[in-house]
């Protein structure tokens, strides 16, 4: 049985203050060295995740903008990436049509705002802030309504056909699409060769539908000890001890100690 990894990364692979993750790259090469498929899966941009592989030095495949792109080649242009996301300004026209104002006045979408606040928000700068901002198929926005409000905005929205997603910092307004949009076709794709075990990485809520769709589900605490609450996740888990990055590489050894044990796996 091979596996496959999927990870999120800010906060689940990356450190959630600094976004490194050098104490645990090489670690990382040799996974991939040993024939597990990595392939990382966040809500950053296509230009963000190319950013990412160039910093890991490998060319993997990702998926992007919270599942709405899957780049299968990553040498290749975005024109062989499958793509299940809607564009950003049809996503923007359904959301003015069909959020009533009360509503949109607690909602500002990062497009709107200051490099300043964006900063402020993202935790980014300079170029990496640049990639986060073009997106295509994803709007970004903060949310400052109740709780009640909030519900009500993702009822509007889910009855529009959009979705709403809390990432680490901000919310994510897209198509019907999620992380784990492309683990069913991860799966398919492998459907007439020997079975594959999907381990998945993360840490917030936009995490879940891919953890859950995972064999073995990964969770990585915050630094502040936080963590998503073990009975949202339905399939078998590992709970990190520390966060990111060490404590993906925690969980990655533990996940791939419990593989052995599930299956005939062919690693290292
Ligand atoms: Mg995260």
């Amino acid at each position: 049985m091979d596996i496959i990894i999927v990870t999120d990364l800010d906060g689940t692979l990356l450190d959630a203050n600094d976004f490194t993750f050098d104490v645990i790259h090489k670690d990382i090469i040799e996974l991939i060295e040993n024939g597990i498929e990595f392939i990382p899966v966040s809500s950053k941009t296509r230009m963000e995740m190319m950013s990412f592989c160039s910093e890991l030095g490998v060319k993997t495949p990702f998926i992007y903008e919270n599942g709405a792109g899957f780049s299968i080649n990553a040498e290749a242009s975005n024109k062989t990436d499958i793509i299940v996301g809607m564009a950003v300004d049809e996503l923007v026209e359904i959301w003015n049509k069909v959020i009533p104002d009360e509503l949109k006045a607690s909602c500002e979408f990062l497009s709107n705002q200051s490099l300043d606040d964006c900063n402020a928000i993202l935790g980014l700068s300079g170029e990496p802030l640049r990639l986060a901002l073009e997106r295509s198929y994803t709007a970004l926005f903060t949310f400052n309504g109740n709780e009640t409000a909030l519900a009500a905005l993702y009822h509007h929205a889910e009855s529009a056909g959009l979705r709403l997603q809390k990432g680490g910092r901000v919310f994510c307004l897209s198509g019907m699409h999620n992380k784990a949009s492309f683990i069913e076709f991860l799966r398919q794709q492998n459907d007439r060769q020997p079975k594959k075990l999907i381990i998945a990485f993360g840490d917030a809520s936009n995490d879940i539908p891919m953890l859950n769709a995972a064999d073995i589900a990964c969770i990585i605490p915050s630094p502040t000890g936080s963590q998503l609450p073990p009975e949202v996740i339905t399939t078998t888990k590992i709970t990190a001890s520390q966060p990111a990055p060490m404590g993906w590489i925690e969980s990655a050894e533990a996940a791939l100690a419990l593989a052995s044990d599930i299956g005939d796996v062919n690693y290292g």
